[in-house]
């Protein structure tokens, strides 16, 4: 889509969004591919998808949607305080599940994993209440700054390190509504 029909379709939201990098149909194709290969690993599990509002929106919504099989949902919400260095980002759970998960299968839902903090604090408060299995399924994944390895079973895309916004990603809790995922153009990022 050129920049004036996106700014027709989007208005000012588009009008900041300095380039695409992952399209709606590009995105919708990974999640029903992701889909497929949940549905095959957890037929006859009953599992339950865990995601961390509120980024996880839409994916989580469109994922669930293409899984043809008995699957529960429930979610957390954190806050995550971040210093000027990236290792140093405090996580809070504001929300938590509202399902006990001792002995559930439990497949963990992420929109973007970037240092691996905020993932492994939270997989950690799962992991102490026994669930029968614990996966992880990221949209997107940010490697270059990984400080601690967790294994993603299921990942959509590998991104850059860029700050990347749309379909739930925010800047300023705004943009979630986009459906590609793009970056904002300098003078958006820069603004107090
Ligand atoms: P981590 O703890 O892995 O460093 O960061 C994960 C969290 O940082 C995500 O859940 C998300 O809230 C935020 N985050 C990381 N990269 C981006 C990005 O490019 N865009 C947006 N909007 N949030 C991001």
């Amino acid at each position: 889509m050129k920049t004036n029909e996106l700014v027709n379709k989007y208005g000012e939201m588009a009008a900041d969004i300095g380039e695409i990098i992952i399209s709606e149909d590009q995105i919708q194709k990974r999640v029903k591919e992701i889909a497929e290969q949940i549905t095959a690993d957890y037929t006859g599990k009953d599992p339950i998808l865990v995601g961390v509002l509120k980024g996880v929106l839409f994916f989580m919504s469109d994922l669930v949607l293409q899984i043809p099989i008995p699957v529960e949902v429930d979610f957390l919400a954190v806050s995550r305080y971040s210093s000027e260095a990236r290792s140093k980002s405090f996580v809070r759970l504001l929300k938590d599940l509202d399902t006990p998960i001792t002995n559930r299968h439990i497949l963990f839902i992420e929109d973007v994993v970037d240092t691996g903090l905020t993932l492994n604090y939270l997989l950690k408060s799962l992991r102490e209440r026994e669930p029968a299995s614990l996966e992880v399924c990221v949209l997107f994944n940010k490697p270059k700054y990984r400080l601690i390895d967790i294994p993603l079973k299921y990942k959509g895309f590998d991104l850059p390190d860029r700050f990347v916004v749309g379909y739930g990603l925010d800047h300023k809790e705004k943009y979630r509504n986009l459906p590609f995922v793009g970056l904002l153009k300098a003078e958006v990022l820069q603004t107090p």
